[in-house]
């Protein structure tokens, strides 16, 4: 079975571990570089983006994790894991660094306030039916994507949501706690397929 990670600095680090368990997934927790070395998939939960960066640089997982990205090791980003993803953050607080890599815009907290969280039904092309309820909470959308990144997934108002480069997937929304699994799927696969980091 898959061994995969979860970036465990801060977050839903449960919701994810779990749901990959169920999933038949081998799951580490992941704080130190020596254990992100020894998976093949990571994800970076729901969160804030703003802390999982600062104990991502306390912790030296900055660079290891930006190393791993640059070498091809799968990795999904839901909301806080999206915005760590993205190459440029909008509305980032002063000083604060993403991992990067996906070739995209991000603005955080695009949809408000805590109270002014949501759930919404978005078609998933890749997916087919039925729809994916997708739990919003103070989550980032994805502004801009550049020529290497395809948007996966729209709002009704086409607002990009969900986005996709290579090994990297990145999510605005937490299908963690609304019971989706084809992103976890789709992501488990990518690690079956051998994106590891020493083929890529
Ligand atoms: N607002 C959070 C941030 O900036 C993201 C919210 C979430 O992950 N649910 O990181």
């Amino acid at each position: 079975s898959p061994r995969v990670g979860v970036l465990a600095l801060q977050g839903d680090v449960r919701e994810h571990a779990a749901l990959l368990t169920r999933l038949g997934a081998q799951v580490e927790l992941v704080r130190r570089p020596e254990e992100l070395a020894a998976v093949n998939g990571l994800v970076i939960p729901g969160g804030e983006s703003t802390v999982i960066d600062k104990l991502s640089r306390t912790f030296g997982m900055q660079e290891p994790i930006r190393d791993a990205i640059a070498a091809g090791l799968p990795v999904l980003g839901t909301c806080a894991g999206l915005i760590m993803l993205a190459d440029t953050v909008v509305d980032a607080i002063e000083g604060q660094q993403s991992f990067g890599g996906l070739d995209a815009v991000v603005r955080r907290n695009a949809f408000g306030r805590q109270v002014e969280s949501f759930e919404a039904q978005l078609d998933v092309a890749a997916f087919g039916a039925p729809p994916v309820s997708a739990a919003f909470i103070r989550g980032p959308v994805v502004e801009s994507i550049g020529p290497r990144a395809t948007p996966l997934a729209a709002l009704p108002d086409g607002r990009v949501v969900a986005v996709e480069q290579g090994a990297l997937l990145g999510l605005s929304f937490h299908p963690e706690i609304s019971g989706e699994t084809r992103f976890h799927e789709r992501f488990l696969a990518r690690v079956e397929g051998g994106h590891s980091v020493a083929a890529a």
